[in-house]
């Protein structure tokens, strides 16, 4: 009876001095440093209202697309643009047979950053689209935005901007098949929801892809 009264009361203290050990959860220093990256996607003035293919509210994102930025500059952590920079016969055009607007033809207003977007010059701009005959919604895509992240030693991408339904919902998903932790910020995105609902659909495909997805608050890089 005493042995068995002992080796409870030891039980009880090995089990306690656990509990205590691991609340709460130390930072543990061996864990490798992870290196974060702000891609900001086609916040361009066609998608924003008064553009040619705008998307609702695409201009009420521009502060806090800022704020992310004043965020990831303060940390030093390098700072993408992705945009759509067509020629005028581009394939997606409905002119061409494709299925949307002409929009974001090269060197054209509609095509430049819409004007309140504060990017730092040290920011690079990622054009895609760029030929005739091919049309690309993630900013990976025939692109060296994966090369260029993997030369500043990123791998986790953080991610705002237009549309969620298309460009953010395709460079998300391929920063995932690119190896990268991949980051979309809710409060900084907007859907051009050709269908209602396609932006929540959009968001449940990159949760279930293994896409973060979080509100402007919680980024902390
Ligand atoms: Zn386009």
């Amino acid at each position: 009876m005493n042995r068995l009264l002992t080796i409870s009361i030891l039980c009880i203290t090995v089990l306690s001095h656990c509990a205590h050990r691991r609340s709460p959860t130390p930072i543990d220093e061996d864990q490798p440093m992870s290196k974060q990256a702000l891609v900001v996607v086609d916040l361009q003035n066609d998608f924003c209202p008064g553009g040619s293919l705008a998307v609702p509210e695409g201009d009420k994102i521009v502060p806090v697309v800022n704020d992310l930025i004043g965020k990831f500059s303060q940390a030093g952590l390098p700072i993408f643009a992705t945009r759509d920079w067509h020629p005028g016969d581009h394939v997606s055009f409905k002119t061409q047979g494709g299925p949307w607007p002409p929009h974001c033809v090269q060197n054209t207003t509609g095509a430049q950053f819409h004007p309140d977007l504060r990017l730092p010059n040290n920011a690079t701009i990622i054009s895609k689209a760029d030929s005739p005959e091919r049309d690309a919604y993630s900013g990976f895509e025939g692109t060296d935005l994966a090369a260029l992240l993997e030369q500043a030693g990123v791998d986790h991408i953080v991610i705002c901007g237009l549309a969620t339904d298309y460009c953010v919902k395709a460079t998300a998903l391929d920063g995932l098949k690119a190896g990268l932790g991949v980051t979309v910020v809710e409060d900084a995105i907007r859907g051009v929801e050709v269908q209602p609902g396609d932006s929540q659909k959009a968001l449940d495909e990159m949760q279930a892809a293994g896409v973060l997805l979080v509100q402007y608050g919680a980024v902390n890089p």
